[in-house]
């Protein structure tokens, strides 16, 4: 019955043993005490109120949802002008980021991204079996020439978030046109747009063109940030037929809930409050980086951000460590970063203006007494 030697509990994978599941950010204090949370890029101006309403009205649970989310699909698609029949729903899409490497990147492939990209892609590397590569970033930014440099014959799956978590940072439509241009075909470029929705319109890095265009760009987009609806996991990508087919026979098979379909497709309807919570979040943003530039002389210093949260960077004797505590005992949690090599870093979302003047105050009383 029993081989000699084998071990008494099931042996994951060796690839699947090597995998640190992901850090969520914190909603309260090690005490327990809530806090306002800063630390996850939710939106703070909450929900559109048609989501709610119509998340309140949505489907029974005892039914299955529509497993192919049609007439949320068909509004995307309307919205974005995009063939219905090309976009693939994900639970967010980070199932997306999932099932898009595991289909092309295996044991003995490359997947390969920048340095400090989202934390979630080496998970989805390592998951496949494949091997993470990390290309060097540039002031923090996606490095378009150093990613191409750690192209080899391995690559299969080349994963860009832009704009980029953690830092912020945007590649303009040229240069991402330049990647994957430089890319062979036959590497998958996945174009993580998770924040597009907080990027001025006329800045459009063209990644829906290139999707549109081209055998080897996949899209990823969600409605967890500016759509306000990170609780009810929807994301969607959009990409060449044969590829959007791929990700449909191994997506989970009723992936998007009725309530979340509902909401989605009730949000999607209220452009609105999209539009409103892009406006709210450039204007703090603005406001809140002139305010980290005040405390140069202290050593902090903003990554320039496009999304809807900024890297503050400490670089003299108030340290981020120190700060993210600090923050905490006021009552803000925000994401202190070293296991992503930015030790030195704080992640902060822009929350409501009265949080972010709060911050401010709090970050300036903190350099004067370091
Ligand atoms: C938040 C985020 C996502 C979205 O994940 P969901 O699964 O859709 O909630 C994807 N990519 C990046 C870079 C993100 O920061």
């Amino acid at each position: 019955m029993r081989a000699a030697r084998m071990s008494d509990a099931p042996c994951p994978k060796p690839w699947i043993d090597a995998i640190h599941a992901y850090v969520p950010g914190k909603s309260a204090a090690d005490d327990g005490r809530p806090l306002v949370k800063l630390s996850a890029n939710e939106n703070p101006l909450g929900s559109s109120p048609a989501a709610l309403i119509a998340r309140a009205a949505a489907q029974i649970p005892s039914l299955y949802p529509d497993g192919d989310s049609t007439a949320l699909r068909e509004a995307i698609g309307r919205v974005h002008g995009i063939d219905p029949a090309l976009i693939v729903m994900g639970t967010g899409s980070g199932e997306l980021l999932h099932t898009a490497t595991g289909a092309f990147a295996g044991p003995g492939d490359e997947v390969l991204y920048s340095q400090y990209a989202f934390s979630l892609y080496e998970i989805v590397t390592r998951r496949c079996g494949a091997s993470p590569v990390e290309a060097t970033a540039s002031d923090y930014a996606n490095d378009v020439d150093a990613l191409l440099a750690a192209v080899t014959e391995r690559t299969r799956v080349v994963l860009l978030a832009n704009p980029n978590n953690p830092t912020g940072t945007f590649l303009p439509r040229a240069e991402i046109a330049r990647l994957h241009a430089g890319l062979p075909p036959a590497v998958l470029l996945v174009l993580d747009q998770a924040y597009a929705e907080y990027v001025d319109p006329a800045d459009d890095d063209g990644s829906l063109d290139l999707a549109a265009r081209c055998g080897n760009v996949l899209v990823t987009r969600t409605f967890s940030k500016a759509y306000g609806l990170a609780g009810e996991r929807v994301g969607w990508g959009t990409g060449a037929a044969p590829l959007v087919g791929v990700l449909n026979r191994i997506r989970g098979a009723f992936n998007v809930s009725n309530t979340a379909q509902a909401a989605a497709l009730a949000a999607l309807g209220d452009q609105v409050f999209v539009t409103h919570s892009r406006q709210h979040n450039a204007a703090e943003r603005a406001r809140f980086v002139a305010a980290v530039e005040t405390l140069g002389n202290h050593g902090l210093r903003a990554v320039p951000s496009e999304a809807n949260f900024v890297l503050v960077l400490f670089e003299g004797k108030l340290t981020a460590e120190a700060a993210y505590h600090g923050l905490a005992n006021r009552g803000y949690i925000t994401r202190w970063l070293p296991s992503q090599g930015l030790a030195h870093g704080l992640r902060i979302t822009i929350g409501k203006r009265a949080d972010m003047d709060a911050i401010a105050a709090i970050l300036r009383d903190l350099a004067a007494a370091a």
